[in-house]
């Protein structure tokens, strides 16, 4: 380390223990022993002839049931006609609401999500003319007219679905701009010109992405530059969401703020020059026992961005697991391998172990995805080593998301001053 880097090092965990407000229990989405205990979010979707079905899904391949998302049912679900205009109810449901394709549906992203018939309750959620939710969150579209840009466009979108899928599921606020003019989220997809680069960031709300991003081969090519073990646009979008989700629920709470400092460091230090810093110097040597990734390592915000993005990975690969039963119980680990109470942030907090069974459930499960992939040859699906020292910031983040699917948050506070983050 050189002498100039600001010191982030997070404190022992006991330090914070007495920081935050009392919080309430986690749902448990966890692997107790061999028990498999209910996911957060069910990955395996079931049309209604019971075969099962898949988030991308707009059609049951066996007996041609029109499916799509369903926003207030958090999931694919199989619809019936419901008029000859082409609205849908969910199947079995003909006194429910009427729904309507996103008009995507026929566009280059052939989007499967549902929006509500009834032109006020679609006003009231804040949804563009014709669309869906995740698509009335997109600001900018790149240039269809170029040829490769509706297949980038259609992969980014589908990445971002996955994204939004997830943080409704979490019970997270996923709110459009006209719905929320304060906090509400905006992707901008955007395609650099000869004269204008696109840097992927967060900035008051505002997501970027540059849709270059969306091709393999451009991705891989960073990717092998940058020596990062990962990268992929569910990962940009997660970590990008992580900045946002930053200025909405813990910049405004002192309590929670309190204790991020204790955690992941002063995110008040110099941004710039810290990223400076960490380009010119290359990443801390010590990052390794400190944090998820070396750029982590570079500035507060990037660590929280970082362990966020990393937290919802965990989340959404351990409840898929959990959705089709895929029981990891039986990988032998040694001791050194799992994580304990003093690992936490808040060992006595009543989610604890429930936690605790969830991480380590989770490093059973990595151990047995890694294996599948060599056994196709394939990179790790885990490319990661988690540090000890990374335990009491995922903790922190799993609190503070169940605090705000259990309805503790309340009305969102004022969102943070703004600051432009990559
Ligand atoms: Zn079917
Ligand atoms: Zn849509
Ligand atoms: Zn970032």
């Amino acid at each position: 380390m050189s002498d100039t880097e600001p010191e982030l090092d997070a404190p022992a965990p006991a330090a914070a223990q007495q920081a935050a407000a009392p919080l309430p229990a986690a749902p448990a989405a966890s692997v107790v022993d061999d028990t498999v205990v209910a996911p957060s979010l069910s990955r395996a979707y079931q049309c209604q002839c019971g075969r099962p079905v898949f988030l991308r899904n707009s059609q049951c391949l066996a007996c041609g049931t029109p499916l799509g998302f369903v926003v207030e049912r958090r999931g694919v679900m199989p619809l019936a006609p419901a008029s000859p205009d082409g609205d849908f109810t969910v199947h079995g449901e003909p006194g429910g609401p009427h729904l309507r394709r996103c008009a995507n549906f026929d566009s280059a992203i052939g989007c499967n999500w549902m929006r509500p018939a009834d032109a006020a309750a679609a006003q009231e959620q804040g949804l563009m003319e014709g669309l869906c939710l995740s698509c009335s969150t997109t600001r900018t579209i790149p240039d269809l007219s170029v040829a490769d840009n509706p297949r980038l466009w259609n992969l980014l979108e589908q990445a971002k679905r996955r994204l939004l899928s997830q943080l409704l599921a979490l019970g997270l606020p996923v709110r459009t701009r006209a719905a929320d003019p304060a906090h509400g989220m905006v992707f901008d997809l955007l395609s650099a010109q000869p004269d204008q680069p696109v840097i992927t960031g967060h900035a008051e709300g505002v997501i970027t992405l540059n849709i270059a991003e969306a091709d393999d081969a451009v991705r891989e090519k960073v990717r092998a530059q940058m020596g990062e073990p990962y990268r992929t646009l569910l990962g940009h979008f997660r970590h990008e969401i992580g900045h946002y989700y930053w200025d909405v629920l813990v910049a405004p709470r002192a309590d929670w703020l309190e204790s991020f400092r204790a955690l992941f460091g002063d995110d008040r230090a110099d941004y710039g020059q810290a990223l400076k810093q960490h380009y010119a110097n290359g990443p801390r040597p010590d990052w390794a026992t400190h944090f998820i990734s070396s750029y982590a390592g570079s500035h507060p915000w990037e660590d929280w961005a970082e362990t966020w993005a990393h937290y919802l990975h965990m989340a959404d690969t351990a409840d898929t697991a959990l959705s089709f039963g895929v029981n990891a119980g039986h990988a032998e680990l040694s001791d050194e391998d799992l994580f304990h109470a003093d690992d936490l942030w808040q060992p006595d907090h009543p989610d604890a172990d429930a936690f605790l069974e969830f991480l380590n459930g989770w490093v059973r499960l990595t151990h047995v995805l890694n294996e599948f992939s060599r056994s196709m040859g394939q990179p790790d699906t885990y490319p990661f080593v988690l540090p000890h020292a990374v335990v009491p910031k995922l903790q922190f983040i799993h609190l503070l998301i169940a605090q705000q699917r259990t309805g503790g948050g309340g009305a969102l506070p004022a969102a943070s001053a703004g600051h432009e983050v990559g």
